[in-house]
């Protein structure tokens, strides 16, 4: 067995997670959220993304949510991530103080076209773009490909374009990919296949796995995920950020979740489910939410009885 006896979650709530609810949070209760998360003992965190405000206008205090975060001594040993979609976006992040960024794009040309309107070549010329000046100030890039497991729109996706996506990617200097289940169609004999796929190309600690839980199965292809030695995961404390693809469904993994898959088999991944559940439950209440998440729900009746 291959299983790592240490993992490491990136959490994804305050960008992936955020980015899709219509009540808008204040960014001192952003900083308090994010600030929580890192206290639980999430060291890598994607904070926000600078994208266009009129189209995610949850996103749009981005400059000044990641200066006031560089400004908290508490999150100085803290990865911060921004998505950064375009060189635009770029400029953005620079101006904010951003190290690390995060770029995405998808298996798919259809779900590219609809998500950020570029088949796959155009968004990897932007990609392009935004790496020669991202290299250039230093920073550090990990990127996102969706659509790895399935499509909504072309349902099966290639292998042979994922490759094809990732090894333009790595030349770029780019330091991880993370692979996404977008719409929670995988399955775990699925994500060893491609992950035994990749393996002949790549060294697979070059990877991470984002899974989104719509059917489910999350935690059953994060099992399969370990077993092939992998070790790095993104969730969603809470399980926050719904699927656009399956309204009412959830969508990311939530961090609960993975904290209990792991320990309950002595994988250390670091995080404290106590905080954690307290950086869930503050920001749940703000959005007036209950989790989906099965590990939080229990935690929060037991914790309630005691
Ligand atoms: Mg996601």
């Amino acid at each position: 067995m291959l299983m790592p006896k240490k993992v490491s979650i990136i959490e994804v709530g305050p960008r992936d997670g955020l980015q899709n609810e219509k009540n808008i949070i204040g960014l001192d209760d952003k900083v308090t959220y994010i600030k929580l998360l890192s206290e639980a003992g999430l060291r890598e965190i994607e904070a926000t993304s600078f994208v266009r405000a009129e189209k995610i206008p949850q996103m749009s205090d981005g400059i000044e949510l990641y200066k006031k975060l560089l400004l908290e001594p508490s999150l100085k040993q803290t990865t911060l991530y921004s998505l950064v979609p375009n060189d635009v976006g770029l400029e953005n992040a620079l101006e904010a103080g951003v190290k690390d960024i995060a770029i995405f794009t998808a298996t798919s040309n259809t779900f590219n076209k609809k998500n950020i309107n570029a088949t796959i070549d155009e968004s990897l010329k932007r990609i392009d773009l935004v790496m020669k000046k991202a290299n250039a100030e230093g920073m550090k890039a990990r990127a996102y490909i969706s659509t790895v497991f399935g499509c909504p729109y072309e349902g099966e996706t290639s292998l042979v374009e994922l490759k094809k996506i990732a090894t333009h990617l790595k030349n770029l200097g780019i330091k991880e990919i993370s692979l996404g289940d977008t719409i929670g169609v995988a399955n775990p004999l699925q994500v060893k296949e491609v992950i035994n796929y990749l393996s002949n190309d790549f060294s697979l600690d070059f990877f991470a796995m984002h899974f989104h839980d719509t059917k489910g199965m999350a935690v059953a292809n994060t099992l399969a995920a370990l077993q092939m030695g992998l070790s790095r995961f993104d969730s969603s404390s809470g399980g926050l950020g719904g699927c656009p693809y399956a309204i009412g469904a959830s969508g990311n993994v939530a961090t609960e979740d993975l904290v209990t898959l792991f320990s309950s088999m002595g994988i250390d991944c670091g995080v404290d489910m106590k905080k954690l559940a307290a950086a869930s439950s503050f920001i749940l209440k703000k959005l007036n939410k209950t989790s989906q998440s099965k590990s939080l729900t229990a935690y929060l009746s037991q914790t309630s009885q005691n």
